[in-house]
């Protein structure tokens, strides 16, 4: 049995695990992504990290191909740099892979965290035999992987994907790049928490917001139809510009169901341009809480590569 080694890094915390090459991950350890320290002190943290779950999984080293690692944009995948991601702000043109395979023996590849999450459901998810579909990941944030071709699409540095600033309605307001009306400020978890919370005058999360729109609440209801319409759009743009045959919705909103996708389907089924666009699948992601470490370690299967 090979193994490889995913290191999946968030503005919260890190996950790291060894996965087996049939994507079963047989060891796996969680820390704090501590912003108070240098980055070289905390991908430090993270190497004795990785070397204490190998440790625990009792596997020969000799039997380990690399370590893959999915970190938050915008980044440097060709050059194994995290560059300046908004929710690591001391991270600035950090050569990660350079650290880290400083330490070990085997190799190391980088890749924007929703590109790797792509890999994992093309791996062992929803995108298993597709070679043409979107992952999209409607979180705290929005982004997303596309495989094109049986290919991830990486662009010029590794940063394609990123559809949280696509902009899909100016009325909705300016978002925090200073354009009007992204996908990310209108669609994500933080978006529909804040916009729910001042409709109604209480703080509220982003599944109380979902319940009050379950109980038919009279302003919550219009509002969420707007934006999980703006979702609509933003598929319907996808699948026309990308020819995809599937759109994966993963990430903590994707959890309230049938009220999220039956909607999103009926406006792919209507107004995508082709008329085979109309048919493309609308499907929840397969393997929400390891997709992070297991599609850093998908970097290292070759038939996920090609
Ligand atoms: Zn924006």
């Amino acid at each position: 049995m090979l193994y490889t080694i995913g290191v999946d890094i968030g503005g919260t915390k890190v996950a790291i695990g060894v996965v087996e090459s049939t994507g079963k991950v047989i060891e796996q350890s969680v820390i704090p992504t501590d912003l108070t320290i240098t980055p070289y002190d905390m991908i430090s943290r993270i190497n004795r990290e990785v070397n204490k779950v190998i440790q625990n999984a009792n596997i020969p080293t000799q039997h380990i191909k690399g370590i893959g690692i999915g970190a938050p944009g915008p980044l440097d995948s060709k050059k194994g740099m995290i560059t300046c991601p908004p929710n690591l702000p001391t991270w600035r043109d950090i050569p990660i892979k350079e650290w880290v395979e400083k330490e070990f023996d085997f190799p190391v590849r980088l890749e924007n965290d929703a590109n790797a999450a792509a890999l994992a459901e093309k791996w062992i998810g929803a995108g298993q035999s597709c070679n043409h579909f979107i992952y999209m990941t409607v979180s705290t944030g929005i982004g997303s992987g596309i495989i094109c071709d049986g290919k991830l699409l990486r662009g010029r540095k590794g940063n394609a994907g990123d559809i949280g600033h696509m902009v899909v309605d100016p009325s909705f307001g300016t978002c925090t790049c200073g354009q009007k009306g992204c996908l990310e400020m209108i669609a994500s978890g933080t978006a529909i928490s804040r916009e729910g919370s001042k409709i109604t005058g209480e703080s509220l999360s982003t599944e109380e917001v979902f319940q009050l729109y379950d109980q038919g609440h009279p302003e919550i209801v219009p509002y969420l139809d707007s934006v999980i319409k703006v979702l609509g759009v933003a598929c319907v743009s996808l699948i026309n510009t990308f020819d995809t045959e599937k759109i994966i919705i993963g990430g903590g909103v994707s959890k309230v169901g049938v009220a999220l996708f039956q909607p999103i389907r009926s406006y792919v089924q209507s107004y995508a341009l082709n008329p085979d666009g109309r048919t493309t699948e609308i499907v929840p992601s397969k393997l929400e809480q390891n997709s992070g470490v297991v599609g850093a370690a998908a970097l290292w299967i070759p038939s996920v590569m090609n």
